[in-house]
């Protein structure tokens, strides 16, 4: 695609976004109002296991002309660390994920239990009955137990409550045997959706680990990774990884992973362009409606001022 006109289109996109249905602060609508006037075309509701918003969203996004694609983000294990990987477009009825989701589910009950317990016995009470107040619903992420431990002042911030107690490795922080990622590509596609390597990026310190991860996504039959993200990536890592995705036939996705309007570094609307070699993901031939600007009749020469 032209380039002028790859940057266009990636301006109004976005493709990872939370709602309260899973660990995001927003409600669905007031998420869709902001997303609106922040100049958001395009969208992808992508909670946490589960496509319980998906309803209200496509409700919301026609009230107010946004184009919805339903999404998800599915919880993944691959060589024993957590993987996330983004459904676009998926049929949220789909019997085999529906299975699926109802595993995920079961799971993540049982884990919200196991965190509870230690963070009870480090000496915060209720902590269980407490989170699920937070959250309003019982889906319990870490992200909810986070909010639990700054609200009754047990952190100072989000940041702290992850550093302390529950980002891998700490106290309170259970491991989960999640989807194996084969199985999060193959759910996705039997749902007629396009699987996603969510924010790549996080998963290791080095190019090397990155690439194994990528390596077993492409393998596994996944579509795309994401390329484009909110996050300040370190110099020249961000290109590796795309020359590498390109290598593997991946297309690149875009995507903000917005939970909060508290996370003062994703500007909502803003995500910066895909970085050259990379086909766009609008390209699958599952994409489902064309993106605006990729299906605006081609540019125009422009009469030359010199
Ligand atoms: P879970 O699926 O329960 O393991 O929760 C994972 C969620 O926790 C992610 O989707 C993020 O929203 C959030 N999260 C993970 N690590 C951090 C961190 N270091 N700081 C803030 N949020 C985090
Ligand atoms: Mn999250
Ligand atoms: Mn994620
Ligand atoms: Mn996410």
């Amino acid at each position: 695609m032209d380039r002028a006109l790859q940057d266009r289109a990636a301006r109004g996109c976005d493709y990872h976004i939370h709602s309260d249905v899973s660990d995001g602060v927003l409600p669905v609508d007031a998420l869709v109002a902001r997303l609106a006037a922040h100049g958001i075309e395009e969208w992808a509701l992508t909670d946490h296991d589960t496509v319980d918003g998906l309803p209200a969203a496509a409700q919301a996004s026609s009230a107010h002309g946004l184009r919805l694609l339903p999404g998800i983000e599915l919880s993944c294990t691959f060589n024993a660390h957590t993987v996330h990987v983004v459904g676009l477009a998926i049929d949220p009825g789909n019997r085999t994920l529906q299975g699926a989701l109802q595993r995920l589910d079961a799971q993540r009950q049982s884990r919200a239990e196991q965190i509870a317990q230690r963070l009870s016995a480090a000496g915060v009470p209720e902590a269980l009955a407490q989170t699920r107040r937070i959250a309003g619903h019982d889906r319990l992420t870490r992200t909810h137990f986070a909010r639990m431990l700054v609200t009754q002042g047990y952190a100072r911030d989000m940041k702290a409550a992850f550093q302390r107690h529950l980002a891998d490795g700490k106290g309170a922080a259970v491991k989960s045997a999640w989807l194996p990622l084969e199985e999060a590509v193959a759910v996705i596609h039997a749902a007629g959706g396009i699987a996603v390597l969510a924010h790549p990026l996080r998963y290791a310190r080095t190019h090397a680990r990155r690439r194994r991860t990528v390596a077993a996504f492409a393998e596994a039959g996944g579509d795309a990774i994401e390329l484009s993200t909110a996050a300040q990536a370190p110099a020249g890592a961000q290109d590796q990884l795309a020359r590498y995705a390109v290598e593997r036939g991946l297309l690149g996705s875009l995507g903000s992973d917005f939970h909060d309007p508290a996370q003062h570094w994703i500007r909502l609307g803003q995500l910066p362009p895909l970085p050259a070699p990379v086909t766009p993901i609008w390209q699958h031939a599952r994409w489902p409606h064309s993106t605006p600007a990729a299906s605006s009749a081609p540019l125009k020469k422009v009469a030359r001022a010199w």
